[in-house]
């Protein structure tokens, strides 16, 4: 399929699997939105560049950031792929009890399940775009599109708020957080720049700003701006430059095309500038379609 075709219809897959409640998914102790099965399966850690490294499980992607400081790990998938990722960090060779710093994306339960068990055994920091302390805080009961159903992950407070802009440090590593708001209001980018024997690399992990299914672009009670901020993030994220694209979920940067498991280090295999516009291009499209739903 042309990738373009391709972005497109995982798009609207990615939209039509999160229907909330649509499919009443258990996780342990939980009930969640929606769960697909191929997306917290095991899969086998590799360096991606530098010393970034990817520790998720199939399609939930975590990153972890390893310096002689401690690390930074970013994102955690569900609950239950947290010892996954403990596994994970082991077989790199790194010590679990060494993240110091964990950072997420969005304050979605795909995304951020495991952080409060991940705090508790590494004592790390959690740091956060302050407007996703609340979701965070709640257990994702307030979420604008997703919430009203209760908890969907273990609460967290966060031990600090994070704004636009703003650089994360860990010994001489450097993360700067891009707020773009509009899948959550706190929703965010993270742009660090990594490097090996051969070079340095400037690496995005883009939050790609999907449109779930049940928001209303004109204004949702829980967020009556999400129209304009889908606009703002879809113009600002046009103009992100970078060797590496990277994503929440592996599908969102077609991780299992551009990586086996047997691969051997390669971190131009994740340089596609073009497949990222392309993504957008089809993000944008289906804002400028929903834009049309009353
Ligand atoms: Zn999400």
């Amino acid at each position: 399929m042309p990738t373009l075709q391709k972005t497109l219809v995982t798009t609207l897959i990615a939209g039509a699997l999160l229907t909330p409640f649509a499919t009443q998914a258990q996780s342990k102790t939980r009930k969640l939105p929606f769960v697909q099965q191929e997306w917290s399966k095991d899969y086998r850690p590799f360096r991606i560049a530098g010393n970034l490294y990817y520790v998720g499980t199939y399609d939930l992607a975590c990153y972890l950031i390893a310096t002689p400081k401690g690390h930074i790990l970013i994102n955690t998938g569900l609950e239950e792929s947290v010892p996954l990722i403990r596994k994970h960090v082991q077989a790199l060779g790194f010590k679990f009890e060494d993240i110091k710093i964990l950072l997420a994306t969005h304050a979605h339960y795909d995304h951020v399940a495991g952080i409060a068990a991940i705090k508790k055994a590494t004592g790390a920091k959690f740091m956060i775009q302050e407007k996703d302390a609340k979701a965070m805080a709640d257990g994702g009961a307030s979420d604008y599109a997703l919430g009203g159903h209760g908890a969907t992950f273990e609460p967290v407070q966060p031990d600090q708020l994070l704004k636009n802009g703003e650089i994360i440090k860990l010994g001489t590593m450097q993360v700067k957080l891009l707020h773009h708001p509009g899948h959550t209001p706190g929703a965010s980018s993270f742009l660090l720049t990594v490097r090996d024997e051969k070079r340095t690399y400037k690496v995005l992990i883009a939050n790609m700003p999907s449109i779930l299914d049940e928001t209303k672009l004109s204004g949702m009670p829980g967020y009556p701006e999400v129209g304009k901020d889908y606009a703002k993030t879809l113009a600002s994220m046009q103009n992100e430059q970078f060797d590496i694209w990277l994503s929440s979920h592996a599908s969102q940067f077609s991780l299992h095309e551009k990586h086996k498991p047997t691969d051997p280090y390669r971190p131009e295999a994740f340089f596609d500038k073009a497949g990222y516009d392309k993504s957008l291009a089809g993000l944008k499209k289906r804002y400028d379609e929903k834009l049309k739903q009353k």
